[in-house]
């Protein structure tokens, strides 16, 4: 997605340890109008597939799932990472190690909310090992319902969780691929053969 790619060339970061700093118009400050494109190519890109509901993992996926959900007029559930003493009943829960807080912690999604038979689409910020992904997808996979589907905005394609996730037959589609990226700011995208020199 071009708009997203030029966005993150001007406004993005490069934070030590390889991690791509994009707070100032994605998951901190939020620019409506690009989440609002990222919607729609979300819905463009899963047009083809069955979808019944948005997950996604608190809190940076939050509001992505939910404009993209408007173009599916679907609800959104989003998987919880703290211990909640009021979701009642069961919950469907999968440790997930965190790529940028360096701990492990369950994600749960109350049994409420996710049903054999249904068709969801996940949804989530940012791709890099696959942790958060495989652990909505064992919840997905608790519940016995189907994933249609995932669609990040930002992979970083130097991680694995790209290549194993298409591996296993995922439906997965990243709004923009990040081939390489370094320290000193050199970042290059998938498709793209112009590298950018971000600011750090
Ligand atoms: P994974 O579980 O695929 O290893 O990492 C994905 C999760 O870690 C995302 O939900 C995102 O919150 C966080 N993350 C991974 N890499 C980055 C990064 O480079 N920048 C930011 N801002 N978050 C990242």
């Amino acid at each position: 997605m071009q708009l997203l790619k030029d966005r993150i060339r001007k406004d993005g970061h490069v934070a030590p340890g390889g991690v791509l700093k994009v707070d100032s118009f994605l998951n901190h400050q939020i620019d409506i109008d690009l989440y609002n494109e990222i919607g729609k190519e979300f819905k463009r890109l899963f047009s083809d597939v069955p979808v019944d509901k948005i997950l996604t993992v608190e809190a940076s996926g939050i509001g992505l799932a939910c404009i993209t959900a408007q173009y599916f007029g679907v609800p959104v559930v989003f998987a919880k990472k703290s211990k909640s003493k009021n979701i009642e009943g069961g919950v469907f829960s999968s440790p997930v190690h965190s790529f940028t807080h360096g701990k492990t912690y369950d994600v749960m999604v109350s049994v409420k909310f996710l049903h054999p038979d249904e068709n969801i689409l996940i949804i989530d910020d940012f791709l890099a090992n696959g942790k958060a992904a495989f652990g909505l997808l064992d919840i997905v996979a608790q519940a016995g319902a189907n994933v249609s589907g995932i669609g990040i905005v930002i992979e970083k394609g130097f991680q694995k969780g790209g290549t194993q996730l298409r591996s296993m037959g995922v439906n997965l589609h990243s709004l923009a691929v990040i081939r390489s990226m370094d320290d000193e700011g050199n970042l290059e995208f998938d498709d793209d053969p112009e590298p950018a020199k971000l600011e750090n």
